[in-house]
């Protein structure tokens, strides 16, 4: 199967991955470089949540985790997080006990010791396996595995071939099919 992946964003690069792990072979076109930053997925960070009131969203944060850890561990950065709710009945305190994820409630004094304020009434609920996704670094991982390429290869190649004649250039980023070097004509 051959599949072209239109966009180079988190999900595009994640899409490739996945596509590739299923043996299929992956193009995948970004109209900017791949650390453009007009999209949504540029940046050090992204917030990486499991707690959720409601389960299956839940659930696909185990799924997404599991990705994360399968990929590379190290793109996650699992500081913790804290959830604070004005009504105790909105936490996502059952949800997180139906899929086994471990957290704790805080009190006001814990919740102090991580700088913040615990309004009269509200709960605090804390999530260790939580905190950043590395987004730039996560993006170029996914394309790497996506390529199965060596570590010490180029990131990806640009095909300045595949804009002629448009206004604005169109990027190969990665062409499954091609070996390094044959992919376009340029790094970057
Ligand atoms: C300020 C901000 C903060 C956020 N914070 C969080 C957070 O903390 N936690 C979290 O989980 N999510 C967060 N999000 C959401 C998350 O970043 C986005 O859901 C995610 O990055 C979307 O990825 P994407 O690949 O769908 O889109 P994009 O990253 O926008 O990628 C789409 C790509 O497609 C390319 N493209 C579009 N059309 C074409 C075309 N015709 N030809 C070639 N290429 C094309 C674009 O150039 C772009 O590179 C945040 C978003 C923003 C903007």
């Amino acid at each position: 199967m051959r599949v072209a992946v239109v966009g180079a964003g988190v999900m595009g690069c994640a899409t490739a991955w996945a596509l590739r792990e299923r043996g299929a072979e992956v193009t995948v076109h970004e109209q900017f470089g791949l650390d453009h930053d007009r999209g949504s997925s540029h940046g050090r960070t992204r917030i990486f949540r499991v707690a959720y009131p409601e389960q299956f969203w839940v659930r696909f944060a185990q799924e997404a985790y599991a990705g994360w850890q399968e990929l590379d561990p190290s793109l996650l950065g699992l500081y913790g997080l804290i959830e604070l709710v004005a009504d105790p009945a909105l936490t996502s305190a059952r949800a997180l006990d139906e899929c086994g994820v471990p957290y704790r409630l805080l009190d006001r004094d814990e919740v102090r010791a991580h700088g913040a304020v615990l309004p009269d009434g509200w709960t605090a609920l804390y999530v260790p396996d939580a905190g950043v996704v590395f987004a730039d670094r996560a993006r170029h991982a996914l394309l790497e595995a996506a390529r199965g390429r060596r570590r010490d290869e180029p990131t990806h190649r640009i095909d300045r071939r595949a804009g002629r004649g448009r206004r604005r250039r169109h990027r190969r980023l990665l062409d499954s099919r091609s070996r390094p070097g044959r992919a376009g004509d340029g790094d970057a």
